[in-house]
């Protein structure tokens, strides 16, 4: 397969079957999600491990990622739907109290300030806060609509604490049991939002890579740091159209994806991308363009949620997805005028110092050895007609380096470890390859690059390749070393 950019798809319903699932893998699905706001444990469990099963038996590495709910506002029960009109005044309180409308957290009402836009449901009634008695709320209609029992409320205008619930809590202990491969942090607001749900990775005894979900008006505000602190980003579209103006939304799909390219961070966009796939067999014009230029702005992943999750027709979805993105790819390398790298997705710069999150620090100059390495070796693919990058890594961080530089070349990532196999399919045109034994000397590492490549049919002896890795292999340093070689011939017998 040479699609580059990544399809992950969201399971529910509509796809956690085994015969949907093998479908799915073999429609061209990457990376799986499972959405903890929905369903049970047991469900989640069998998921995961029907995908660990299922790409297991298709050679595949297949990453899931665990989305958490996070610190999610909702309307408390509602005896019966309340049409809010226009201009009219309502009261806000807990539940147990005379309310027009009631909320289960009382964080919400004490967050709320006069003039504060409440958005509910999507965004699609807008009240604004008026004033504030005995623990009370008084809002106007602005936007009237019909709500009901456990809609979602949004607070673009309130910097409300990001909280870590009992029920994120409990889904985080049970990510580290089930050995989930990403964590989807939810309304993060900033960095210290990420550092807070690693600390509880941790103390779950786990350590899982975290994804932070750019959906709030706060996180975009704070974007470099939160960035430099998760290890990847999604634009989480559906969220963050109701939280900051629509018609931002695609400025910020773009600063976004750039902001992660500079720190060599994944980045997935989300929602909506092909919605109307929901019911019918074919996207519509604006969804086609939309996945195509979401290639173009650079992104590593797209998304699919309720397309694969809920819909009619979630094979369809990804299959439809993969051929735009393959167009796009081929057209973003035809109009390619620095050739080591595909045209239009290459505005990484290949001198420009690495970003990261160190300060200077003695990580931040393994960082930057390792990210040289990587821009001299797509420099090489360029003026040595190089045919194939490859980082033997240990955590990922290398290839994901190359990948930023978005080279024309294949990267490959030879490990030792299922784990890292897995995590490193998020990142744009990055390929596993799994060593089943260890590695000791470096020019082991060469011999079984050129083994491997060759036993997979991906290249022929006599290819010219780039292979980085740390060395002295048994120290397990950064990428540290560049060897630029041609294939050699297997020797038989
Ligand atoms: P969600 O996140 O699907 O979990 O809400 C994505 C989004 O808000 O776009
Ligand atoms: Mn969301």
């Amino acid at each position: 397969m040479n699609r580059r950019a990544k399809i992950v798809a969201t399971l529910g319903p509509a796809s956690a079957d085994k015969r949907v699932l093998r479908r799915l893998l073999k429609a061209g699905v990457d990376v799986v999600r499972l959405n903890l706001s929905h369903g049970t444990h047991d469900e989640h469990r069998r998921n995961l491990q029907r995908v660990r099963r299922l790409s297991t038996q298709a050679g595949l590495h297949i990453p899931v990622i665990l989305d958490l709910m996070g610190p999610r506002y909702r309307l408390g029960h509602l005896p019966a739907p309340v049409t809010l009109r226009r201009g009219t005044l309502v009261s806000l309180g807990l539940e147990g109290e005379a309310s027009d409308l009631v909320v289960d957290d009382r964080q919400l009402i004490d967050a709320l300030k006069p003039r504060d836009r409440i958005l509910v449901d999507n965004g699609l009634v807008e009240l604004r806060v008026e004033g504030k008695a005995n623990g009370r709320v008084t809002a106007k209609v602005k936007t009237a609509g019909k709500v009901d029992s456990r809609k979602g409320i949004n607070l673009p205008d309130s910097d409300l604490p990001f909280t870590i619930s009992a029920k994120d809590e409990a889904d985080i202990r049970f990510a580290v049991d089930i050995d989930a491969d990403y964590l989807a942090a939810s309304y993060v607001g900033a960095a210290e939002d990420i550092d807070a749900l690693r600390r509880s990775v941790l103390a779950a005894g786990g350590k899982i890579p975290l994804i932070a979900k750019l959906e709030r008006a706060l996180a975009v505000a704070n974007l470099e740091d939160l960035i430099a602190s998760a290890d990847a980003v999604m634009v989480a579209r559906g969220d963050l159209g109701v939280e900051v103006p629509l018609h931002k939304v695609p400025i910020l799909q773009k600063r976004i994806i750039s902001a992660g390219r500079r720190h060599g961070k994944p980045v997935i966009v989300a929602t909506q991308m092909l919605e109307s796939m929901m019911e019918r067999k074919r996207p519509t014009r604006a969804e086609s363009s939309d996945v195509a230029n979401a290639v173009f702005d650079g992104a590593d992943a797209l998304m699919l949620s309720g397309e694969s999750a809920i819909g009619r027709h979630p094979v369809d979805a990804v299959r439809t997805m993969g051929r735009i993105i393959s167009e796009a790819e081929r057209y973003a390398r035809t109009i390619d005028k620095n050739e080591h790298s595909v045209g239009r997705l290459a505005d990484v710069d290949l001198f420009a110092p690495f970003e990261d999150s160190d300060g200077g620090g003695s990580r931040t100059i393994a960082f930057r050895i390792a990210d040289t390495i990587a821009a001299a070796a797509v420099h090489a693919t360029h003026t040595l007609g190089l045919r194939h990058v490859v980082a033997f890594s240990q955590g990922g961080f290398t290839a994901r380096v190359i990948s930023r530089y978005r080279p024309a070349a294949p990267i490959w990532m030879l490990t030792t470890m299922e784990s890292v196999a897995r995590r490193v399919q998020l990142a744009w045109g990055v390929r596993p390859l799994l060593l089943d034994d260890d590695v000791q000397h470096h020019d082991e590492v060469i011999s079984r690059v050129d083994s491997e490549l060759l036993r997979h049919g991906l290249a022929k002896p006599g290819d010219a390749i780039a292979v980085l890795m740390g060395d002295p292999i048994r120290e397990r340093p950064m990428t540290n070393l560049l060897r630029l070689h041609r294939i050699r011939a297997l020797k038989s017998g």
